[in-house]
């Protein structure tokens, strides 16, 4: 079956949402959804570490030891190791507690600290997957909205390196979501 995809110009970005595996994108850097002990996992932060190899590892070591863990919202950038992508910038995502501790401004914010970091590199392309809709439990029909809202927000309120921001999504139920928020939102 064919994969599908979509997509919108915000600004002098391209914003799309595709359905696949991240680690096989070719850009500049993709997102990870990242533990704040930065020592890999389970899902798409697992599949990152298996597709880049121990150099990924290695940087996330050297971070954890310099700054502690990381916490939920904040951002950190390492080598893309053996993967098609030159950098994984690790994010944290919030662990979905029933919406009532500030989950929505902890997702969005480990977009934006994402996007940001991207941009002060001066990346042109980044790739995020769905953050905190794993093993984190955030509802992907909430999380699609945030995610979506926190992209088209960033670019619009700035001129950035960035011309391509792609979603990967990993089901069809997750790129759905995400489908119906990009109709919804943008
Ligand atoms: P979290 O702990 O932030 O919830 P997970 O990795 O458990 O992170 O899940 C986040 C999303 O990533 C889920 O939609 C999951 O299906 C998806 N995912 C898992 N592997 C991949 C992959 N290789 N590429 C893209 N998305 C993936």
């Amino acid at each position: 079956m064919e994969k599908q995809s979509k997509e919108v110009m915000i600004d002098q970005t391209r914003l799309s949402i595709i359905q696949g595996d991240i680690t096989k994108q070719v850009t500049d850097a993709i997102v990870n959804a990242a533990n704040p002990g930065l020592m890999g996992g389970g899902g798409v932060d697992g599949a990152i570490h298996r597709g880049g190899g121990p150099a990924i590892l290695e940087e996330c070591k050297q971070i954890v030891a310099k700054q502690g863990h990381l916490p939920t919202g904040k951002a950190v950038i390492t080598t893309g190791g053996n993967l098609r992508a030159k950098h994984v910038i690790h994010t944290v995502g919030p662990i979905w507690q029933g919406g009532n501790i500030s989950e929505a401004a902890l997702l969005e914010s480990a977009y934006r600290e994402s996007l940001k970091l991207a941009a002060e590199h001066n990346l042109t392309g980044v790739s995020f997957p769905s953050i905190s809709t794993g093993a984190y439990g955030y509802p992907v029909a909430e999380a699609s909205k945030v995610a979506i809202k926190a992209v088209v927000s960033f670019l619009r309120e700035r001129v950035t390196s960035l011309k391509e921001v792609v979603f990967v999504l990993f089901d069809p139920g997750t790129y759905e979501a995400y489908s119906s928020a990009l109709e919804e939102v943008v």
